[in-house]
């Protein structure tokens, strides 16, 4: 559904000009007005990237981030905690393999609530061998959504020989390498539907040059494309130091040029986070020449229009 409408400067709204395209949000819509005076407003796309509390670095359940995202002015959600591992992959940053009934559980809860769509997702980390679970176990469950992520590059067993994740800040080409090679093993196995936070490493250091940069990205890209993933519009970086969302502009034209299908998450690690910065995203997204988003079901993959109002009354009576 398209809608034309002026609500720029009506309430307590935000408005501004991004490289000469003005956008406001007032009441939880976004506006974008092109230079010709044409206006398009629409709901902000779902959040398909959040947490709870059971990863130990997160606070809240489901049911409480979705009453934050159907606050926001949000119709559709996915909840993505970090994924159960064997033992001894970093126990610290997820919730143990029988603590997973209980995640779904506290998901069912959530998607309970009305005026508000909750998937049922899970963000689940590629590493070194992790298909021998992975493989097996990410298949089982009912998911809707399954976001792929490398948050190190290496890891170590501490003295309680537990793997924990090592990013080497100092050896920053080698370290980015490293990083987008894993990526495109990550993409190759074939058993996520979109790739989480894709340039992450710049939070925890400086990027390597731009054509070594380039010469990284580009080949990670067409993994991506290859394997029919779509690519995830971050906002968490906005939170960071790095101040800018996940991954870059230029990346996101690269990922539009390759046919890559994008979707967005906050990375909530509260609930009030849902829906951070999205009126930025969206935003970014248009000027990378998006005009869809992609939305999951049960793993199927649908396009909606960047700017189309989900008609929650019609899908549930489906
Ligand atoms: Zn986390
Ligand atoms: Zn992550």
């Amino acid at each position: 559904m398209w809608r034309t409408e002026s609500k720029a400067g009506r309430g307590d709204g935000v408005q501004c000009s991004v490289f000469g395209i003005q956008w406001s949000v007032v009441d939880s819509r976004y506006s974008v007005t092109y230079g010709a005076g044409m206006e398009i407003s629409s709901v902000l796309p779902p959040d398909y990237h959040c947490h709870t509390l059971l990863c130990k670095h997160a606070e809240g359940r489901p049911v409480e981030y979705a009453r934050a995202a159907r606050d926001c002015g949000l119709t559709e959600m996915a909840c993505t905690e970090h994924n159960p591992a064997p033992e001894p992959f970093d126990p610290e940053h997820r919730m143990d393999l029988d603590e997973f009934a209980r995640y779904r559980e506290w998901v069912s809860e959530a998607q309970a609530l009305d005026g508000i769509r909750v998937l049922f997702g899970i963000e689940a980390d590629y590493y070194e061998g992790c298909e021998a679970f992975l493989g097996k176990w990410l298949p089982e469950q009912d998911f809707d959504y399954v976001l792929g992520s490398i948050h190190y590059t290496r890891y170590e067993r501490d003295n309680g020989h537990r793997l924990t994740g090592v990013f080497d800040a100092n050896d920053v080409e080698g370290s980015w390498a490293r990083y987008f090679a894993l990526v495109r093993e990550l993409a190759a196995t074939g058993l996520y539907d979109v790739s989480a936070h894709f340039d992450l490493p710049k939070r925890f250091g400086p990027l390597p040059k731009p054509d070594v940069m380039e010469s990284l990205v580009k080949p990670t890209l067409d993994a991506l494309a290859q394997a029919d993933m779509g690519l995830e519009i971050n906002t968490s970086g906005f939170t960071h130091d790095v101040n800018e969302q996940y991954p870059s502009l230029t990346i996101l034209r690269w990922a539009n040029e390759r046919g890559i299908p994008i979707s967005f998450g906050s990375d909530a690690h509260r609930p009030e986070r849902m829906g951070g910065d999205f009126e930025r995203a969206v935003q970014l997204a248009i000027e990378a020449g998006y005009t869809e988003r992609a939305e999951y079901r049960k793993r199927v993959r649908t396009m909606r229009s960047l700017t189309a109002t989900p008609d929650l009354a019609k899908e549930s009576a489906e």
